[in-house]
């Protein structure tokens, strides 16, 4: 089904480099599984996107703040997000996990040996509340980055002593060669949906349902992220 547009253009805001969802190219364009089922939505759908790639948190502003229409940027569905956004049907089952540099986790096997360790993650992200709820019952301090550039080098430059991300980009990372590993089972849970400002742009929200149900439909969906992961495992 087509659903008619009501902007000539709507605004999509996205994390800077969330990979492999979002992330620049070697020609600086970014591609990736929400780029890409986004670009391909907007084609099945008919409709004009500009991509805001602003960060994760920026996104989640803008969005609150009628800057953008809309936001895909590996955007867990929670109870307290539904509260200011509505979401697309999900699209991506995804979970949190800690990561330590390679050899380090010899120290570290459970949540309990992060006592006195500093755990970093990404400011505004299921990740950092995760921390911020368990920091007193493990004793570890929460140091937040603005973007995974600076997160993932915190890691390797030893300014902390573990991070923590959603699993397939620390699997992303892993398999572009930083030297990471994951000693503790990850958190379950966590669906990625499309966001808009509650109340707002509902068509927009319709136009991806439907676009996503066509993907699914007729495998595109499987290929685009099959471009990025391997899906075996
Ligand atoms: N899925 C996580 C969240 O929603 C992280 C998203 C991101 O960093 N782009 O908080």
């Amino acid at each position: 089904e087509q659903i008619e547009p009501k902007k000539d253009e709507y605004v999509i805001a996205s994390d800077t480099a969330f990979a492999p969802f979002e992330f620049q190219n070697e020609e600086n364009e970014y591609e990736g599984i929400d780029v890409d089922l986004m670009e391909r939505a907007a084609e099945m759908q008919d409709f004009n996107i500009t991509f805001n790639h602003i960060g994760f948190s920026g996104a989640v502003q803008a969005v609150e703040g009628n800057q953008a229409d809309g936001m895909i940027a590996g955007m867990t569905i929670t109870d307290e997000r539904e509260e200011n956004f509505d979401f697309a049907d999900p699209y991506f089952e995804s979970g949190i996990q800690l990561a330590v540099e390679e050899g380090n986790d010899d120290d570290i096997t459970s949540y309990e040996d992060l006592e006195g360790t500093t755990v970093g993650a990404k400011v505004g992200t299921e990740s950092a509340d995760f921390l911020d709820e368990h920091e007193d019952e493990y004793g570890f301090n929460v140091k937040l980055y603005d973007d995974a550039d600076q997160l993932y080098e915190a890691v390797r430059v030893d300014a902390v002593d573990a991070l923590m991300d959603d699993y397939p980009v620390i699997g992303y990372a892993i398999a572009q060669g930083q030297e990471l590993e994951t000693p503790i089972e990850r958190e379950s849970g966590g669906d990625y949906g499309f966001a808009v400002k509650k109340g707002q742009n509902p068509e927009l929200l319709e136009m991806f349902n439907e676009a996503l149900q066509e993907m699914k439909r007729t495998g595109e969906y499987d290929q685009i992220v099959s471009n990025y992961v391997d899906t075996d495992d």
